[in-house]
């Protein structure tokens, strides 16, 4: 199959591309688009034969749930059982934006959408190209992230060729990414909401609008797989660079002596080493290639330069990566999600 590449304006995308784009969902076919959080994979939400093909072309287990995109909130009523009273709260605070909510699943709902599961994950895009994509096409957007599955997700639509090319029919590109990593995922099917993925808007933001406690999914806090998440997603494991990653975690001097000594024995070994650092740090590390991710103080451009940084060691095709730990003050626990994950757990403290 040959993918269509178009570019478009992603504050005003163009009309006649975006019906062709629409026109291709509502014909069962993939497109994928830019969306606020990380480039998704679309397909017709309600059919199960568009989610058969998102499966097949991420490489995806058919038992990982996808999320539901939708650009009215009248649409919640036709794909949850019923409508919690906190979903209203949370999408008048927070929709369009990067949340997902987790909702008892209505009949009309594909299982294969789902994953099998009785619940489904719904959530409204803030990109114009997102929103106007499911207004043109007709339908609810059923879209994980557009990569292969276990790759990092994808921030700009190259990412998006580079994995899916040839296996899906359009690629929407609207340039890069704003926020960098995935929606926050809260479940109000639980006794408690539960938060199943941390992401940019936090459980302190979720609690104060809902006015009630918000907990976190102990099995994505646990450091080992004793404890399983319940978003089936989280417990694959994901965002894996090629190489082996060590993440080094204290205060800033000790953490650049033990990255340089680290990367010492290293190269006497032969590997090619890759150290992520920020602007503050860059200069004083000795590797092979030194990946700089942005100001330290800056956390939005830490989560907007995470995969893509991810996606370069894989193509500077390094042995061995070592990365400064960013504990940001407000979405540090949705980067180091994702770093922990990258790196399999494997933190050195000094
Ligand atoms: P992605 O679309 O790639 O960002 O992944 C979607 C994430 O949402 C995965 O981790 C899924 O397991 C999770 N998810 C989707 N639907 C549900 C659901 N009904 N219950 C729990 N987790 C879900
Ligand atoms: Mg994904």
């Amino acid at each position: 199959m040959d993918t269509i590449i178009e570019k478009v304006n992603p504050c005003q995308p163009d009309e006649k591309i975006m019906e062709q784009a629409g026109k291709r969902i509502a014909a069962g076919e993939l497109v994928a688009f830019p969306t606020e959080t990380v480039y998704g994979l679309g397909g017709d939400a309600l059919r199960p034969e568009a989610a058969a093909k998102i499966y097949a072309a991420k490489g995806r287990p058919s038992d990982n749930p996808l999320i539901v995109h939708i650009a009215d909130f009248s649409d919640m009523e036709r794909v949850a059982r019923e409508v919690p009273a906190q979903a209203k709260k949370l999408a008048d605070a927070f929709w369009p934006g990067p949340l997902t909510m987790i909702v008892w699943k209505s009949d009309e709902v594909p299982s294969a959408t789902t994953g099998g599961m009785d619940t489904v994950a719904v959530r409204m895009p803030n990109h114009p190209v997102a929103l106007e994509l499911i207004r043109k096409s007709g339908c609810l957007i059923a879209a994980p992230s557009a990569n292969t599955s276990g790759r990092p997700s994808p921030t700009e639509a190259k990412h998006v060729a580079e994995d899916l090319s040839g296996r899906i029919a359009m690629i929407l590109d609207g340039g890069p990414v704003g926020i960098g990593i995935e929606s926050t995922i809260i479940d109000l099917t639980e006794k408690k909401p539960m938060v199943l993925r941390p992401g940019y808007i936090t459980p302190k933001m979720l609690s104060d609008v809902l006015g009630q406690e918000v907990v976190m999914d102990p099995g994505i806090i646990a450091a080992d797989d004793t404890t399983k998440p319940k978003a089936p997603g989280m417990k694959y494991k994901h965002y894996a660079p090629k190489a082996d990653m060590v993440i080094v975690d204290g205060e800033e001097t000790a953490v650049i002596a033990k990255i340089n000594e680290l990367t010492k024995q290293r190269r006497t070994e032969g590997k090619k080493v890759a150290v992520i650092a920020t602007e503050e740090t860059r200069k004083h590390y000795h590797a092979d290639v030194v990946l700089c991710i942005g100001k330290r103080s800056d956390e939005d451009a830490i989560a907007q330069h995470l995969y893509q940084i991810l996606r370069e060691c894989d193509d500077l095709d390094v042995g061995e990566i070592y990365s400064e730990s960013f504990q940001t003050p407000r979405i540090g626990q949705a980067i180091m999600n994702r770093l922990l994950k990258a790196a399999g757990h494997t933190v050195i403290q000094v």
